[in-house]
């Protein structure tokens, strides 16, 4: 958010207030009440389809362990408490895309509730409700063209994790940090892609305002469709200055659903929100309830993966990492691992000077040419072998930096290892043998009288002239700064007569 915006925000009267509703589809093999293979992605429309996700009479569900065993390590990650009695509930409404009329959710007693997410904001930590992390099943997907809509069942059944937070964010910038941090740790654990634009996680946020110092909370409009970061950012916004300006004109807010429309920046109405008796929720009558043993959440908790946070402080203590460059490699967990990998591949006595070197390298140049070749960090050519002998030819001052960036350019383009591409090019070291630069450095001072005078005569241009021709005849090899020295040392000292 640009800094006015968020200053308008301080100083108006109005508190935002801004709670999300986060669904990730599970990274499970198969669907959550029946075999269907989750992998349709590719796969013509209803091909991934049987009995149970067709809602077919008469058949009977049954529940995807996987799918139970990642909720409860994302309530963990999340701090959430894991009853040990849970239940799911039929959620009654009539609309195409259910395929049953009803879709199996979790209404009273949900997987796990009462947790919290800690957020970075403007230097400080804030905990972030979560009311609950639960489980239920995606809908089909309707395709729809003018005068008809099509639907495609394949998605129908999908294990859909919803994790609700309470409306404990004061800004579209807390929203979006929230939806970030979230999102990293759902890719931590390896219980979800991920991808916003893909839409196997999307977010659905509630926003109110209330005037500032009043406890209770103002009438929400449930904002939909937003498919990235920035969107949920720009949403919130247009919807918190739309309220905002309601209010004062005096006008009513309506409890509603409204969409975002992405290309004309805006919020539109879409249908009156539905108040939970509605949905008619009552017990699924053909699913037992859960029995959630503590042994098995413990044994979960205990296979926990290292989580972004944890991963971040041990880079600054193992690595000792500054928190920027810490931050930037734990933010996305694929980029992590890389860098884990160069390390692992470094047969190094300073470990410290070469994850710096390591960190600098890969976020500079190698994110440089991922960017430049639009691809991503996992299907990067350069191995993280690769990189590590890079820089095994610059610690042992095989090569200078600028050789290396070279190097660095034909490895990721061939995937040829760095030793090979010197030896091949034929590649010198730079020279650091200052008998041999000072003889470079007089040949220059004899073929260039005018510009060792003019030096004399004061000229600061006429030495960086004289550096250059000496660049130019070690080809590079040599250290422009050494040069400078030796070369002003030996004008400085002997006057030529
Ligand atoms: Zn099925």
């Amino acid at each position: 958010m640009p800094a006015e915006t968020q200053d308008a925000y301080i100083e108006t009267d109005f508190e935002i207030v801004i709670g999300l509703e986060v669904h990730s589809q599970l990274l499970t093999k198969s669907k959550m009440f029946c075999t269907c293979s989750t992998g349709y992605a590719n796969a013509a429309p209803n091909t991934h389809v049987c009995p149970v996700c067709m809602g077919m009479p008469g058949v009977l569900p049954v529940i995807n362990r996987q799918a139970i065993a990642y909720t409860i390590m994302t309530a963990l990650a999340l701090n959430c408490n894991i009853p040990a009695y849970s239940k799911f509930d039929r959620k009654n409404y009539p609309y195409p895309d259910l395929m049953k009329g009803y879709q199996i959710s979790q209404y009273d007693i949900p997987l796990s509730k009462d947790g919290y997410l800690p957020i970075e904001h403007n230097g400080q930590t804030r905990k972030i409700g979560i009311t609950r992390v639960h489980l239920e099943e995606d809908t089909a997907r309707l395709l729809h063209h003018d005068s008809y809509s099509l639907i495609d069942v394949n998605r129908s059944g999908t294990p859909l994790m919803e994790i609700v937070s309470e409306p404990d964010m004061r800004s579209p910038e807390e929203a979006r940090l929230y939806m970030q941090k979230l999102r990293e740790i759902l890719v931590y654990l390896g219980v979800s892609s991920g991808r916003m634009e893909e839409g196997s996680l999307r977010c659905d946020a509630n926003i109110s305002i209330r005037p500032r110092g009043q406890q209770e909370l103002g009438v929400k409009t449930e904002i939909k469709n937003m498919n990235s970061f920035r969107s949920v950012e720009r949403a919130l916004e247009y919807e918190a200055q739309r309220q905002i300006a309601m209010a004062r004109a005096g006008e009513t807010i309506h409890q509603e659903t409204r969409g975002w429309v992405e290309t004309r920046g805006i919020t539109v109405p879409q249908r009156s929100k539905e108040q939970a008796h509605d949905y008619r929720y009552f017990p699924e009558p053909d699913l037992p309830p859960l029995l959630i043993s503590p042994a098995w959440v413990e044994e979960l908790r205990a296979a926990l993966p290292e989580l972004p946070d944890a991963r971040l402080a041990r880079y600054r203590s193992e690595f000792g990492l500054s928190a920027q460059d810490a931050n930037v490699l734990t933010e996305e967990k694929a980029l992590g691992d890389y860098f884990e990998q160069v390390m692992a591949a470094s047969n190094v006595s300073d470990s410290k000077a070469r994850a710096k070197a390591a960190s600098n390298w890969l976020l500079s140049e190698v994110v440089r040419l991922l960017k430049a070749n639009a691809i991503t960090i996992q299907s990067c050519p350069l191995s993280p072998a690769s990189l590590a002998n890079l820089l095994d030819l610059l610690d042992k001052g095989r090569i200078n930096g600028t050789q290396a960036k070279e190097v660095l350019d034909e490895a990721f383009a061939t995937g040829e290892l760095p030793a090979a591409i010197v030896e091949k090019r034929g590649l010198k070291p730079p020279i650091s043998d200052q008998g041999e630069l000072n003889r470079v450095i007089e040949g220059v001072i004899t073929n260039n009288p005018k510009s060792v005078n003019d030096y004399r005569a004061g000229k600061i241009n006429a030495l960086q002239y004289l550096v250059g021709q000496v660049m130019k005849q070690t080809r590079g090899q040599a250290k422009a700064e050494i040069v400078q020295k030796l070369l002003k040392a030996q004008l400085d000292e002997a006057p030529s007569t």
